[in-house]
Formats: C-alpha cells, structure tokens, sequence
C-alpha cells in the first residue's frame, strides 16, 4: 500500500502546529471575591480553633509561635480535628509534605482508611503520623551521608507551615509540611537549615534590636519572591524532545523577531495565558498563597507573578507549592510551564527575585528608613551589617544560586556577570560616605559633624531615589528591603535563605561583640554603634557598586577590586567547604562539616547529571532529528544537480545549488563528527571518581568544548533545510503561536 504523500510529513511539529488553530481558550469559572476562598484549603489558626478542643488548639498556637513540643496526648487530638475538616473537604488521604535535595516536593500518600485487628475498617490520623513519617530515604540524595542499606530517614511535622489540602482533578490529599532529616540528626532537605538560620538570624538580631529597643523580644525574616516563567502550546512542547527531558531547547536558530522590539514587557497579556494565570492563581488563593502580581515579562512569551511578602520559611513553602500548581494548572490549559532558567538562548532568561527584609514583633521593619535619629541609626546598623555580610560572604552566596541551568545565566554571554555586588542608590551612598568622613573616634553626641549627617531625612525622597534604580545588580536595596537577584527562576529560595540568614546572624553577632566592646571601654553607646557602622562602611566598600552590572567595564573594575567572579557550578561551589565556611555554618548551628561536604557532594552530582543529559539529548536529536533531514535535502539537491548536469546544462547553471550542498554537506559532517567526539569526551569524564574533579570535566570537556559549536552547525541546519523537513518547532513557533 502506498502511504499518502501528505502523512509523510506528518510530524508533531506540523501536528502541533495545526491543532493551535482548533485550539480555544478554557474557560475558567466566574471571578468571584478572593477573599471568600482565600486560605479555604489551609488548616489555619482560625481552622484549628474550630475543629479543636481548647486545650488542643492552646498547644498547638504555643507550638506554632514559640516552637513548643507538642506531646502525643494532644498530637492525637490535633490530628483528629485534622481529620475532621479534610474530610469536610473530601479528603481521604494524608502525606507528610517535604522538599528533599532534588529540588522538587516529595509526598507519599496514606489512606485515612485502615483495618482494626478485627477487621473492621475505620478511618483514622493519629498523632504519630502527624508527628513522624519514615519514607524511604535512600532514593533521595544525601551526599553519602547515610549508606544505601541503611536507609533510614525521618519526616517531622513543622507546625510553623499550616497543613493545607491539595486537590489533583478529584483526588483530595491533606499535606503536613514536614522537615526530612536522617537518624542521627543530619539534614536531608531544604527545609530544616533554613529553620535553624531563620532562628539564628532571628536571636542576633533581636540582640541588636535591643541596643535601640528593650521592647524588641523577636525578629522574624520576611521574604517575597518574584517568580519569572515562560509559558507555551503543549503540542509544540511535546515535539520537543529536549524541552521534554531537559527544560531547555539545546538547539533552535533565533527566530526573525525576538525581544528587540521590547513590545512584550508590561503588554497586555494574551488571552489563553491569562486564563491559565486567573486559573492557578485561585488554585494558589485556596492554598494561601497570596499572589498579587502578574504581568509579561521581557522576553517574548516570559511572565511574572509575585506574592505579598510572607514570614520566610513559609514564602518558601509557599513558592514550591506554587511552582508545583503552576506545572499542574498549565496542563489544564494543554500548556506548558517553563520554569528553567534559560529555556531559549538569544532571549532574556528567568530569575526569582528574592525580596529579603526583617522585621521585629513590634512592627518595625528593620531595613525601612525611621523617622526619628534613633531608629534611623537601627536602620542604618541593619543596612550596613547586610552589606558587610554579604562583602564578607560574597562567594558563600554565590555558592548558594550556583547550579547547571543558572550558569546559563549568570557569567555566560547575554547574561549578567556572577559577580556579587550591592547597590544602594545614590542617596545612601551619599549617607554611607558622610558616615565614614564624619565619624571620628572619641566624638560625642552633640557633636556637630555628627549632627550633619543626614540619616533622618524623609523617607519620600529617599523612595525617590530608588525610583530609578538600578536593575543590573544582584543585590540591591529596594527602598525597604534587599533585592537579591541572582537566584535562578527554578530554585528553592529555602537554598539562598539560609545562607543569607547565616551571613547576616555571623556578622550581626560580631557587630554587637565590637560595640560591646567599645561600650566597656567607656565609649557611649550611640557613638560606638556610629565607630563600628563606620569601620564596616570601610571595610566592605569595595562591594558597593551603582554603575551598569551588566557592562565588561564593571568586569574589569571588580577583578581590580578582587570581587569573586566565578563563572561555573563545579567551581562556584567549592565557596561551600572552605574553612571559612565550615566555620560559619558551624558556629551558627545550621550545618556540621560533615553535611556541608554532603550538600557539596550532592550539588556536584547534580551538575554532572544535568549536563550529562543535555549531552546525551544533543546526540540524539542531532542523530535521529536533525542529520536524517539534512541528509534528505541533501540529497534532493545532489540529484536535482545531478539531473541539470545530464541535461547539459554548464556547471555556472547550478552554482547555487552547488554552494547550499556544500554548505550542508560541512554542517552535516561537522555535526556528526563532533557528536561523536562528544560521546568520546562524555566517556573519559565519566572514568573519573572524584566528583568535583568529574563536574568540572563535564563543564570544560564536555559543555564548554562541545555544546556551542555543535548547536553552532545544527542552527546553521535548521536554516538551510527545506522547512517541511524540519520536524523541531522552530523559536518563532514556540515563542509566538498561542
Ligand atoms: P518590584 O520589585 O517588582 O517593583 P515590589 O517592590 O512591589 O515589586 O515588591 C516585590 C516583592 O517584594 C513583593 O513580593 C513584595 O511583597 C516584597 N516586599 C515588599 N516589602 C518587603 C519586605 N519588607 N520584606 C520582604 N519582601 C518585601
Ligand atoms: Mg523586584
């Protein structure tokens, strides 16, 4: 039987691209008021005191607000009224709810359902299993922490996240956000260092706080993050192998028009988008996540939303939870959901901005200027020691956003330099200057030149200023919080917490150590808080930059300052082991030496798996996608000049076709030769045993030797063959038809 000439070309690309037009946009149910089912899925305070008896629900808000143990007695009560109103909701299942090393959420779901020893069957939460899980742990990374065979690990409720019920078409689960540590107390998840440094931070700073005020007994860290994603036609998705298994087109020529019109940012959202967006955002409010932004992004299908900032160890669950709706919700819509760093080279790539403040029990934020001298100067001493943290710490916190698709974006072309600097805007520049001219040691209160140093000025002009700030730097005060900007858009912000947390617990608790100490030799306090603030402002300048980040001028002036500018994941990360390291995490209680060098250890291998795949899904679709239509073009051409030198016509009659078969013939021969030089390369890494010493073979011999050049040919491909033959959605189509 003969094929229709027409399935022939049947490819998804073509099939995607035909469906598009069927396509109509879903509908999503009638806007009702946020407020009437915000929160509606979250076990909240005003939940519990409904559901439990007043002795459990006393237990529960002192676990909740001062970390208290909650015995088995009243855990039993309280997983009882869990139950009660899951089930309210339809719920049949529970699971402890935890976001282990690999990046993603991790649940394990058990049924309320069970057996008496009679038989009898019943539904049933006790207390031990809200207390404690055992999932097993050895499919989950722990950087040699635990030996496979003893694969024992343990999930424990964290009252401080709310229990919150997930529903995936009409399946309903109850999830208990869970810390996942090993036996013997190791960390295994994101989630348990960013606690202990939330709590770090939070003590040293509340000493600090009491040098203005005794009222101050708790700081709490507050983050809100700002979540970049690309969004495309699921059709056009599925015809993308490497999209598919990696996140990222490894190939794909830049289409005619891109970004550089700069008509997307801020433009009116298209329709089927706005529809996934209404409908995950509610998928969201019912889960209390409270979103309140959304807009385009830079670049060509690239979108933003962003919460009101939240108590930071539940931004963070807040914002993995959301990546996983996100995902979810996309699918509703046959869309899908880029979350990766750089889905597509030539065009802006994703970050998640990561809004960073703290603020006392008794309503101070503790980075917004004050309007009286005295809580001015607590401003200044918080803004200053954050910059002093992160000049002392700089490579710490580079280590802490260094991974495999963020290297796509920081230090690499069309991307930020991975240098960590800290913008102020010009107005504090100028106070941080005055501060260091005026400020002498032995000055006293009244004096003059102290006087003359304007931190009280009004916060308006100050807001100002910021107005025009600068978008190009990693780490910039916004007006009343830190911006950090380096963090990749499919990262858990609990990563880049923790170690800011740490960073500024270390350098707070030194700050209060000198002061103290100025104190004891006599010196009054304000003026021993204004010498070490002073001594800080000198020692940490050379962090301090207000100029273009982007720009190879800034390049240069930072190598000349010796700001780190590590470019790559294997290197970046030895940041984490250095002695300076281990000695800060120590001290501050967040990480032993030993889990240190397992969070390396588990960083590294991560690494080398993405790269090792990237590679893997270059060869193949270069293989089975891209050389088969180059190869038939090839020889359409080679017979079409073989028939128009038969019919005599001279060799000047087909110099074009000549030169487009020469042309692909090189692109072809160099394409499969550097495949298989790749495979070659890939083998001698994987010869290597020591993992920091493979991750960067990875990086040089394998990433860096092979992946540009060989996209270099396949791109050249994709624009010489004949379009019907190109069976990959080209940039145009995955950028622009939806
Ligand atoms: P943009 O940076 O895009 O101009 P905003 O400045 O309004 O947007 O806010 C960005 C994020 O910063 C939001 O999630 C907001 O809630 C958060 N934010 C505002 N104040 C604080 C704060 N004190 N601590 C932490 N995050 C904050
Ligand atoms: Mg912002």
């Amino acid at each position: 039987m003969l094929l229709c000439p027409k399935l022939l070309h049947m490819s998804l690309r073509f099939d995607a691209i035909r469906q598009l037009t069927d396509k109509s946009t879903a509908l999503v149910g009638a806007p009702n008021k946020t407020t009437t089912f915000f929160a509606s899925n979250v076990f909240t305070m005003k939940t519990a005191r409904e559901f439990l008896s007043d002795e459990a629900y006393k237990s529960l808000r002192a676990s909740v607000k001062a970390g208290h143990k909650i015995d088995r007695e009243m855990a039993n009560q309280i997983a009882n009224g869990m139950r009660a109103w899951a089930e309210t909701k339809g719920v049949t299942h529970y699971t402890h709810w935890f976001q282990p090393l690999t990046g993603t959420t991790a649940e394990k779901h058990d049924s309320f359902f069970t057996l008496k020893s009679d038989g009898t069957a019943i539904e049933e939460f006790d207390g031990a299993a809200l207390i404690q899980q055992e999932p097993d742990a050895s499919s989950f990374p722990s950087g040699g922490l635990r030996a496979t065979f003893e694969a024992r690990g343990y999930t424990a409720w964290d009252p401080s996240s709310p229990p919150f019920v997930i529903e995936i078409g009409n399946g309903k689960t109850l999830c208990i956000p869970t810390i996942f540590v090993s036996y013997t107390g190791e960390s295994l998840d994101y989630k348990a260092p960013l606690l202990k440094a939330t709590e770090a931070l939070s003590k040293a700073a509340t000493d600090v706080c009491n040098f203005f005020d005794k009222n101050v007994s708790k700081v709490t860290v507050t983050l809100g993050w700002e979540q970049e994603y690309f969004v495309m036609d699921e059709a056009l998705f599925n015809a993308r192998p490497d999209l598919l298994m990696t996140g990222r087109t490894v190939f794909g020529h830049s289409s005619a028009k891109n970004q550089q019109l700069e008509d997307h940012y801020f433009g009116s959202i298209p329709e089927r988008v706005y529809a996934y967006m209404r409908d995950f955002e509610n998928e969201s409010y019912k889960l209390g996540i409270p979103l309140r932004t959304r807009h385009n992004e830079v670049a060509p299908a690239q979108f933003e939303c962003a919460p009101i900032f939240e108590e930071v160890s539940v931004a963070v669950d807040h914002n993995s939870l959301l990546m996983d709706v996100m995902e979810r919700v996309a699918r509703r819509h046959n869309l899908r959901v880029l979350l990766h760093e750089k889905p597509f080279a030539g065009i802006n790539g994703s970050g998640k901005h990561n809004n960073w403040s703290m603020a006392t029990d008794t309503g101070v934020n503790l980075l917004a200027p004050g309007k009286t001298p005295k809580t001015n100067l607590m401003f200044l001493t918080f803004f200053v020691n954050t910059i002093k943290a992160v000049h002392d710490y700089a490579d710490v916190l580079r280590a802490s956003i260094a991974s495999a698709p963020n290297d796509h974006r920081l230090g690499a072309n069309e991307a930020p330099p991975a240098i960590i600097s800290v913008f102020t805007g010009q107005y504090l520049s100028k106070v941080l200057n005055d501060v260091k001219e005026r400020v002498s040691a032995g000055m006293d209160e009244t004096d003059e030149s102290l006087l003359k140093i304007d931190i009280h000025k009004s916060i308006p002009e100050l807001l100002m200023d910021n107005t025009d700030r600068n978008r190009t730097s990693p780490f910039a005060f916004t007006g009343n919080k830190f911006e950090f900007r380096a963090v990749g858009s499919s990262a858990n912000c609990a990563n880049p917490m923790t170690v800011l947390n740490t960073i500024m617990a270390q350098t707070l608790r030194d700050f209060k150590k000198e002061v103290d100490g100025l104190i004891e030799k006599g010196e009054k306090k304000e003026i021993a808080i204004m010498q070490v603030i002073r001594e800080y402002i000198i020692k940490s300048e050379k962090v301090l930059f207000e100029g273009d980040g982007y720009s190879e001028a800034w390049e240069k002036e930072a190598a000349k300052r010796g700001l780190p500018n590590v470019k790559t994941t294997p290197l970046a990360l030895d940041a984490m082991v250095t002695e300076k390291a281990k000695n800060l995490f120590h001290d501050n209680g967040i990480y032993s030496h030993q889990e240190l060098e397992a969070r390396h250890e588990i960083e590294l291998e991560k690494y080398i798996k993405k790269v090792q795949i990237e590679s893997r899904m270059m060869g193949e679709l270069a293989t089975s996608h891209v050389l088969p239509a180059a190869i038939r073009y090839q020889n359409l051409l080679a017979s079409n000049i073989r028939g128009l030198k038969e019919a005599g016509i001279k060799e000047s009659g087909f110099a074009n076709q000549l030169q487009i078969l020469n042309e692909i013939s090189t692109h072809i021969n160099k394409t499969s030769d550097l495949v298989e030089k790749m495979i070659e390369a890939r083998k001698s890494c994987n010869k290597l045993s020591n993992t920091r010493e493979k991750a960067i073979a990875y990086q040089q011999k394998v990433k860096d030797s092979f992946f540009d050049e060989i996209r270099y040919h396949v791109d050249k491909l994709e624009l010489l063959v004949d379009d019907k033959e190109w069976y990959l959605p080209k940039y145009r189509e995955m950028l622009f038809l939806r």
